[in-house]
């Protein structure tokens, strides 16, 4: 309850933040949404189109392959925390600044406080970066890290890292349906031994 709370309060200053300039563009700031005690979040680099048009996180074009993929391994949106590194529309979804990233990453880490999460789920480039930033862990691209699951200290919390490439990079190249499926097997495992886990 007290954590549903706390990520609600975040959502309300993160819905009127005029932190960067992003809100200058925005239609709907989008902080995320899911469960608050979820062990899983999953975090995207920024909303797009669709997303600002609702308010909501992966409900455009990229988002039917992401509820597959979450699907196939026995995951349902609900179980899950999803946001995204940087909460507001970048115009014309152009990459998120580093300037808008580092002024934004505070509500991430309030996020990632209270939901405590075991497994963080980084999709693409630029979501691996920010978080392989905040585990101090060296990061090169995600055709290097995507796949592999990587032990790391978030926030003084242990947690498992799970990068993976975009979901939306299938929209223009369909052979990483094949790899991000494969991906999101290994995943698999992690998954089924932290959600059994008693320990919470
Ligand atoms: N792409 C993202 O990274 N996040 C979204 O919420 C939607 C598309
Ligand atoms: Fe505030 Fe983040 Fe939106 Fe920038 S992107 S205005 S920091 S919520």
């Amino acid at each position: 309850m007290i954590r549903k709370e706390l990520l609600a309060a975040v959502a309300s200053e993160v819905t009127v933040c005029t932190k960067c300039l992003l809100w200058k563009t925005r239609r709907n700031a989008v902080p995320g949404e899911g469960s608050a005690k979820s062990k899983i979040m999953l975090i995207g680099e920024a909303p797009g189109r669709s997303e600002d048009a609702q308010g909501r996180p992966f409900v455009g074009a990229a988002s039917k392959f992401l509820d597959e993929l979450l699907s196939e391994i026995s995951v349902s949106r609900e179980d899950v925390f999803i946001t995204n590194v940087v909460k507001c529309r970048p115009p014309g979804n152009r990459a998120p600044k580093s300037l808008e990233v580092q002024t934004c990453t505070p509500y991430l880490d309030r996020q990632m406080r209270i939901i405590k999460p075991k497994i963080i789920v980084a999709l693409g480039n630029c979501a691996t970066s920010c978080v392989f930033s905040k585990a101090k862990l060296s990061f090169s691209s995600i055709t290097q890290a995507h796949g592999k699951l990587q032990g790391a200290t978030i926030l003084g919390k242990k947690v498992t890292v799970s990068p993976m490439f975009h979901p939306a990079t299938v929209l223009y190249n369909p052979k990483y349906k094949t790899v991000l499926r494969q991906d999101f097997q290994s995943l698999k495992d992690e998954v089924e031994r932290t959600t059994q886990s008693k320990k919470g």
